[in-house]
C-alpha cells in the first residue's frame, strides 16, 4: 500500500528467528497486547473495525506447560498445524474445558478421525478425499466441524491448497457433507520479503472470495478469510483477513524450519 508498510513488514522479517521465548504469563500477555494493537492500527488505516479480526495463537511445537501459561493468559483458541500433535495435546489438556483447537495444516485421510474426535476447527480442506474421510468420522462422533477451503494463492508447487480456478467445483460439492459447516478459505502467502507479492496473495484471496460469494451453493458461508502470519498479518489485515493465524511473534522463535510444515516453502524467497 505504501512504502511504510514494506519497511514495516521486512522488520518483522528480520526477526525471523529472533522472537523471544514466551515462558510466564506476563509474556503472553504482552505479545498478545502488541499483536492486538498491531491489529488494530492495521484496521485503522483502512477503516475496519478490529473485532472483525480474530487473532488465533498457532502453539505448534511448544509444549503442554507453555500452552496452559497461553490459556492462563485468556488464549481459548489455539491452533497447530500437524492433527497428531494436537491431538496429543488435546488429550492431555482435556481438563480445560473451554479450551478450543483449530487444525491448519494439510490433512492425510488417516488422520481425518483424529480430527474428528477433538477439532472445533479445520482450515485446510482441499480435497473431496478429505472432505469424505472427515465427514464419516464426524457422523460416527456425531460431531460438526467449521472448515475452511485452503486455496493456493503463491503458484508454488510446494504449497497446499486447491488452485484458485478449482474453488468454484469444489464448492459445489460441499452441500453432500452435512457435517462441514464451509465458513471461508484459507491461504499461505509468499513467503517473501516484497511486502507487493505478499499483498497480491490475499489481494487474490479476497477477490475469489468476493466473486464465489454471489452464487455459493446454499449452505456454503464464505464470509472468513484466514490469512496472515507472524511476518505478514497486518498486510493481511488491510487486505480483508478475518483470521490471522500467529505462532511465533506470540510463542517465540521456533527451531523446526517452516519447510517442515510446507516442504519446500519459500525456496529462493526466504531472507
Ligand atoms: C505455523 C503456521 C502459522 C504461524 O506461523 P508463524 O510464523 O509462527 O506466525 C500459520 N499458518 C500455518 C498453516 C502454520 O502452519
Amino acid at each position: 500500500m505504501n512504502t511504510d508498510i514494506s519497511l514495516q513488514i521486512s522488520t518483522l522479517h528480520d526477526q525471523h528467528g529472533h522472537w523471544p521465548q514466551a515462558d510466564s504469563v506476563e509474556d503472553f500477555r504482552r505479545n498478545l497486547a502488541a499483536v492486538h494493537a498491531r491489529i488494530a492500527a492495521a484496521c485503522q488505516r483502512v477503516g475496519r473495525d478490529p473485532t472483525g479480526v480474530r487473532l488465533l495463537p498457532v502453539s505448534k511445537t511448544k509444549p503442554e506447560a507453555i500452552l496452559r501459561l497461553a490459556y492462563a493468559a485468556d488464549c481459548r483458541f489455539l491452533g497447530e498445524n500437524k492433527s497428531q500433535e494436537a491431538y496429543r495435546k488435546w488429550e492431555a489438556m482435556t481438563d480445560l474445558t473451554d479450551l478450543r483447537w483449530s487444525v491448519i495444516g494439510h490433512l492425510q485421510t488417516n488422520k481425518a478421525k483424529l480430527v474428528a474426535r477433538f477439532a472445533a476447527e479445520f482450515q485446510a480442506l482441499d480435497s473431496l478425499r478429505v472432505a469424505e474421510a472427515l465427514e464419516r468420522r464426524l457422523q460416527a462422533e456425531g460431531r460438526g466441524l467449521d472448515v475452511l477451503v485452503q486455496v493456493n494463492t503463491s503458484g508454488e508447487a510446494s504449497k497446499y491448497g486447491l488452485p484458485p480456478d478449482e474453488v468454484a467445483a469444489f464448492l459445489r460439492e460441499l452441500p453432500a457433507f452435512s457435517a462441514l459447516r464451509v465458513r471461508g478459505f484459507m491461504t499461505l502467502a509468499l513467503l517473501s520479503v516484497e511486502a507487493a507479492r505478499v499483498r497480491s496473495c490475499f489481494v487474490q484471496l479476497r477477490e475469489l472470495r468476493d466473486r464465489l460469494r454471489q452464487e455459493a451453493p446454499d449452505g456454503i458461508g464464505l464470509n472468513e478469510l484466514s490469512m496472515g502470519m507472524s511476518g505478514d498479518y497486518e498486510i493481511a489485515v488491510e487486505e480483508g483477513a478475518t483470521i490471522v493465524r500467529v505462532g511465533q511473534a506470540i510463542f517465540g522463535a521456533r527451531a523446526t524450519p517452516d519447510a517442515y510444515y510446507w516442504p519446500s516453502a519459500g525456496d529462493g524467497e526466504m531472507d
